[in-house]
């Protein structure tokens, strides 16, 4: 693939590092992608970039109980809309935003119809576009990963623990000091 910034150069074929933080869980991906040796521009795979999601809803099926978050993320990591989704699993719209909007909660059928039809779609995807690790979020740290700004802090704490100047990721120690720095930034600005 030629670099769509400066055009001449061949991107080189890599792994990307994404995340994303979903009710509680926190998920971390090396993605297929390419990044340009000349401009350093990174590109995305797009078909790495859905398995992804999937193996995220994937995750997320096989907990018992599902939120209205997850239901919501589910339904989009299988690309369907709200009444595609109630066909699927014989229900109706109502029912469906009743589940998004946490009024109702689907039931355990409804739990493994979900994850046998996530399970279907990552069958179609060529395998090893992406690596996922996963890690629960306790309740206290959660509104750290809902906030853009927070976890920007959280993945700079990882990424020094990956250099090898923490040990094991953020620990509670790590996390308070990353709640001061995310306060002070807040007084700055
Ligand atoms: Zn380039």
């Amino acid at each position: 693939m030629k670099c769509v910034n400066c055009h001449a150069v061949e991107t080189e074929e890599t792994r990307l590092p994404d995340h994303q933080y979903v009710d509680g869980r926190f998920f971390e991906a090396k993605v297929k992608g390419s990044v340009c040796p000349k401009c350093g521009v990174a590109y995305f795979d797009g078909p790495a970039m859905e398995m992804f999601d999937i193996k995220i809803a994937l995750v997320l099926t096989s907990c018992h109980g599902l939120t209205g978050k997850v239901c919501r993320y589910i339904r989009k990591a299988l690309m369907l809309r709200v009444d595609d989704f109630a066909r699927m699993l014989s229900t109706d719209v109502e029912t469906v935003c009743a589940w998004e909007s946490g009024s109702a909660s689907a039931s355990e059928t409804d739990r493994t119809t979900l994850m046998s039809r996530v399970l279907a779609k990552e069958n179609m995807y060529t395998p090893g576009l992406v690596e996922v690790t996963t890690t629960p979020v306790p309740p206290e740290n959660r509104w750290l990963y809902e906030n853009p700004k927070a976890l920007a802090s959280v993945m700079a704490g990882l990424q020094q623990a990956r250099e090898g100047k923490l040990v094991d990721g953020p620990s509670s120690a790590d996390l308070t000091r990353m709640l001061k720095m995310f306060d002070n930034e807040n007084k700055e600005t």
